[in-house]
Order: C-alpha cells, then sequence, then structure tokens
C-alpha cells in the first residue's frame, strides 16, 4: 500500500500545486489592463467563457502588442515572428488572431522598396531620430509645431502639403524629417526619403536600363516624399524638367505631400534650379517648378546651432 499512498499524497500535493497556480494565473490574466477592457467591451462573456479560455487569454497577455515590448522588426519577442495577437468575439466565443505587426509591414514595405530603388539609405541617426528627441528645443518650436501639426491631420486624412524646411548646414532638418517619417509609420504611412545628389544619380543611372518608368511611378505615387537637400544636387535641366518637375506636377494633381530640406530659401531655390549644366539662365523653366514645390509643400525656416560640432 505504502507507495500507493505515497503517489497519491504526492498527486494531491501537485494538484493544489496546480489549483494554486490556476488561480494565480486567472488572476494575473483577468488583472491585465487590456484584457479588462476587452471583458468590458464584451460583458455578454460568461465566466464558463471565460474560464474555457483561460489559456488563451494568457497566451494574449504574454505576447507584444504591435512591438510595444519589442526593440525593432528583429527583436520580434513574439511567438510568430512579426505578428501581433488580437482577441475577437465569435459567435459567444473568445478567438485569438494574429495580425502582421506594422513593423513587418514596414519592413517587407522597406524591403519591396530596396529591390527597386538602390539609394533609400538613411544614416542610422535619422533611421532612429523621434518626435520626443526634438520636443524640448525652443529653437525650433515653430518647425515642430509645423511638424506636429501634419502628424496630427494625417491621422485622419493625408494633408496635400508638406513643408520645405530650409535653413544653415547641420541644424537638424533631415534629422526632423527621419522623425516625422517615424512617426508616421506608428500611422501607418510610409515615407520615402531620397537625397537629392543621389536621387539625380540614381535616375540618370537607370536610363540604361528600363527602370525609369518603375521609378518615377514610384516616387509620383508614394504616400509622403521627402527630398532630402534640394539643391545640392548637380543641376541638370534634363533631371529638372522630365523627372523632377513631373513628379511634382502628379503628386500636386493628387493632393500628396512631399517634404523638402534645403540650405536655400524657395527664392534661392529658383535661382538656383535656373542655373543648369546647358549654360545660361533658364529662369522660366525654373519658376515652373518653383511654383510646384509650393503647392505641395509650405515653407518653413530653421535656425539653430550647428549640432554637428557638438
Ligand atoms: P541638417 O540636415 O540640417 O544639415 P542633420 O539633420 O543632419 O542637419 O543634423 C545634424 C546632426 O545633428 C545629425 O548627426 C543629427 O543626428 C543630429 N541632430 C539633429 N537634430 C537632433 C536632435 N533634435 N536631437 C539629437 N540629434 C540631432
Ligand atoms: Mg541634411
Amino acid at each position: 500500500m505504502e507507495p500507493v499512498q505515497s503517489e497519491l499524497r504526492k498527486w494531491m500535493q501537485q494538484n493544489k500545486d496546480f489549483q494554486a497556480n490556476y488561480r494565480q494565473i486567472r488572476e494575473d490574466v483577468l488583472n491585465d489592463p487590456e484584457i479588462k477592457a476587452f471583458l468590458e467591451r464584451h460583458p455578454q462573456l460568461t465566466q464558463s467563457t471565460i474560464n474555457k479560455n483561460l489559456i488563451r487569454l494568457y497566451e494574449y497577455k504574454t505576447q507584444s502588442k504591435q512591438c510595444d515590448r519589442c526593440q525593432s522588426f528583429g527583436g520580434c519577442i513574439n511567438m510568430v515572428q512579426g505578428y501581433s495577437p488580437v482577441l475577437r468575439v465569435e459567435n459567444g466565443d473568445i478567438r485569438l488572431l494574429y495580425e502582421k505587426c506594422y513593423n513587418r509591414i514596414d519592413y517587407e514595405k522597406q524591403k519591396e522598396q530596396q529591390n527597386l530603388i538602390q539609394s533609400l539609405y538613411m544614416p542610422k541617426d535619422i533611421l532612429n531620430a523621434s518626435i520626443a528627441d526634438i520636443e524640448h528645443d525652443s529653437e525650433r518650436g515653430n518647425s515642430i509645431r509645423e511638424l506636429l501639426l501634419f502628424l496630427e491631420n494625417a491621422q485622419s486624412e493625408l494633408p496635400s502639403q508638406g513643408i520645405y524646411f530650409y535653413g544653415p548646414f547641420g541644424v537638424g532638418k533631415t534629422y526632423l524629417l527621419g522623425a516625422l517619417a517615424n512617426a508616421l509609420k506608428e500611422h501607418h504611412v510610409s515615407s520615402t526619403l531620397i537625397y537629392m545628389p543621389e536621387f539625380v544619380r540614381e535616375m540618370k543611372n537607370s536610363i540604361k536600363d528600363d527602370s525609369i518608368n518603375e521609378k518615377m511611378n514610384y516616387f509620383k505615387t508614394a504616400d509622403v516624399l521627402m527630398l532630402d537637400d534640394i539643391g545640392a544636387e548637380t543641376q541638370s535641366a534634363w533631371f529638372r524638367d522630365e523627372i523632377l518637375g513631373s513628379i511634382l506636377q502628379y503628386r500636386m494633381m493628387e493632393n500628396l505631400p512631399v517634404f523638402f530640406t534645403s540650405n536655400y530659401s524657395m527664392a534661392q531655390l529658383e535661382e538656383q534650379l535656373a542655373l543648369t549644366n546647358r549654360g545660361g539662365s533658364e529662369m522660366v523653366k525654373a519658376g515652373r517648378i518653383l511654383e510646384r514645390v509650393k503647392q505641395v509643400s509650405r515653407e518653413v525656416s530653421l535656425s539653430g546651432e550647428n549640432r554637428r560640432d557638438g
């Protein structure tokens, strides 16, 4: 009899642990703020349905929701990499679904972009830029207000005008665009940021292969287009009229915003665009481009210290 009794005692002991464990898990699950909110939204769910689905609710609780606990796409902590859990009620029962995380969606989009356009490279500090890091800077007050306004409006509908940031070298113009791109990403709006000198080079190189139309299309229709350092590129009449002009024309007609950074004010940029490699001045053509720049963006000046020195 001895072995049976000790087995029985062991079983009862384990069972007690199990029950205590179960109660603890149940309490943890029901105290989870998101699960609480979910259950409040669905008062029709009975205790027995909740008990039956405890493991599901527990799984939901342990997973990162839309990357809230993950560092990056590569650092996803979820059971299914790049997927985020969602609770639903169907036919009186609880269902646990997994949806793509925005980091995954963004990763896939970027992959797609990288396959098409080689020069969409962002330096690391710009890639990690965040609006929270720039908020307390008084000299940038106006630019940040404009940026936040755009962001707020973008949550209901993408505004038809972006911002043209101009100011001296190193004040953080490109950084602002990076921070905006990251904030927009959280609202599922993708941005395409390209450095103008690279842009010209890329487009010139793709005349040889057949990718130029596909690339043009891509820049015309991107949600938010960000042209970094306009005016710093080698001036070419072809690029100005056939590429830049037609992308801006399209976006103007379709009410799609464009952001710019530049060392030049809009008036100075017009003069810059008038000087082409053909020699001579082409004020009329430059003026036509400027009209479109003004349609798709608002001019905002940015001053302050040169951050590259510090
Ligand atoms: P610009 O485009 O105006 O020439 P950048 O945006 O490249 O200037 O900024 C210059 C440097 O300062 C970069 O290394 C950038 O990461 C850094 N920087 C700019 N603004 C900030 C900020 N608000 N917080 C932290 N670093 C910043
Ligand atoms: Mg810059």
